[in-house]
């Protein structure tokens, strides 16, 4: 069995064959924190963590690295607006963000770097542009990409030069070589925030520092670049020019990109005035039926977000919910028993057949709710015991690739106390013999579960999130 992946970079679904057996290193780009993040933005991040989890599942080690982008015009913009300091509104909705991430029960990154804490790379990458031949500084203090340096660029957009420079946005510079050189260092306006460099003061463009953080956190080459498909051209193209200048190596293995998230057939989007902010969908439905939804969907397509559809994610829900009800028989043989084991190899099978075939949650669900039907055939069947909790095992295993908590409505206070005051017995424990990665580890394994904890000198106490 081998996995295989969509490469936008060569148009072909191709085995998976990492750089170092078993491990994974996946860089995503992640949002410009300026306003409330919305269900496309939770769209991505919840399409690559299937892919995480799925690739953890098949015994991978995954290094998962997704930026914030906290210096931008957007952010400035904003900032300005409001009269507030631009740092501190971008780390406001970091911060967010990461809590948002928590409830949508994404798997954290192992790096969450951002613009403002990577400037030191981002400077010495430019750098080594320069000196390569491949940027150059304007009497101003900008820095610019020069495009006709880079032989191939364009491979991944597939659009020639001319096609892509015509396509680009030009705030118009007298000062650049050619149209579709692009900034890689922007020198500084009155009011906006700034950094010393060999230069002159001024900040980052954006596209530099996806490839300085990629460099920082997972080396030269990496196995996955992920993000939306409308990240395609420029960002992903210009990534790629600069890190394969840099360094002279392939960058990416496989380029993967989610479809858009489209309400009632038009792309979400600020302009649009169409946005649901993640914030207002966790108001009203479980972070669940979002991932049922994309499960469904498959993630290259582009998601349709209506309530119809959000409708019928509840209804799925509902269906996988009713497997975890306890059996109420208890035989353990006999035909019906050796159905059940059956059907459980066979829809393990079909999952990570599915899952295999890059990242098919469409199919890997089809494959769980066939396991839903022979798990309540089962149970009226009256089987219980030792095959029955086998059956529910696989069947958690399996949703747990799709990251799906499946808490049922009736989880309230009072059926999870017991087990939280013995966690947080354990814990206090923990903390006693100084364990404090593995005591962060529960306490933080609990936020995702929507379980607050809350330390002082007194001790430990939990409440549920909101
Ligand atoms: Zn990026």
């Amino acid at each position: 069995m081998t996995i295989v992946v969509y490469n936008t970079l060569t148009r072909e679904t191709e085995p998976f064959e990492t750089l170092e057996p078993g491990q994974v290193r996946m860089y995503v780009c992640g949002p410009t924190v300026y306003d409330e993040a919305h269900v496309g933005h939770a769209m991505s991040s919840i399409v690559f963590d299937f892919v995480r989890r799925y690739l953890e599942y098949r015994g991978y080690q995954v290094r998962h690295v997704m930026n914030f982008t906290d210096v931008d015009d957007k952010i400035i913009a904003r900032a300005h607006k409001l009269g507030e300091d631009p740092a501190a509104l971008a780390n406001r909705y970091v911060e967010r963000y990461q809590d948002q991430l928590d409830r949508l029960n994404v798997r954290r990154p192992t790096a969450l770097p951002r613009v403002s804490q990577t400037i030191d790379e981002i400077i010495a990458m430019i750098e080594g542009l320069i000196e390569r031949g491949h940027a150059y500084a304007t009497p101003s203090g900008d820095v610019y990409f020069r495009v006709h340096t880079d032989a191939d660029y364009g491979k991944l957009s597939r659009r020639k030069l001319e096609e892509a420079v015509s396509g680009t946005r030009v705030t118009s510079s007298e000062e650049k070589l050619d149209e579709g050189d692009f900034a890689l260092w922007k020198a500084a306006k009155p009011g906006e925030p700034s950094w010393d460099s060999p230069w002159g003061k001024g900040r980052p463009g954006w596209h530099i520092e996806c490839s300085a953080m990629n460099m920082r956190y997972l080396g030269e080459q990496i196995d996955i670049h992920g993000g939306g498909n409308d990240l395609i051209f420029p960002h992903h193209e210009n990534e790629i020019a600069q890190t394969e200048s840099f360094t002279g190596k392939p960058f990416a293995r496989y380029w993967m990109h989610n479809g858009m998230l489209q309400l009632k057939g038009e792309k979400m989007s600020k302009s649009l005035g169409n946005l649901v902010t993640i914030d207002e969908f966790l108001a009203e439905h479980d972070a669940d039926v979002l991932r049922v939804v994309i499960a469904g969907s498959g993630y290259r397509k582009p998601l349709m977000f209506n309530s119809d559809v959000l409708a019928d994610g509840e209804r799925a829900l509902e269906r996988l919910r009713s497997a975890l009800r306890p059996a109420t028989g208890d035989g353990t043989a006999g035909p019906a028993a050796e159905q059940l084991a059956d059907h459980v190899r066979a829809a393990r099978a079909a999952f990570e057949a599915a899952m295999d075939n890059d990242f098919n949650t469409a199919g890997g669900l089809a494959a769980i709710f066939d396991l839903v039907r022979a798990i309540n055939a089962a149970r009226d069947a009256g089987i219980g015991g030792e095959p029955f909790a086998d059956a529910q095992g696989v069947f958690r295993t399996l949703t747990d690739v799709l990251g799906l908590r499946l808490a049922g409505p009736e989880a309230g206070e009072q059926s999870i106390a017991p087990f939280v005051e013995l966690l947080l017995v354990v814990r206090q424990d923990l903390r006693k013999a100084k364990q404090w990665a593995l005591s962060d580890k529960i306490r933080d394994e609990l936020k995702a579960l929507g379980v607050i904890v809350e330390d002082s000198p007194q001790g430990s106490t939990w409440r549920l999130a909101d």
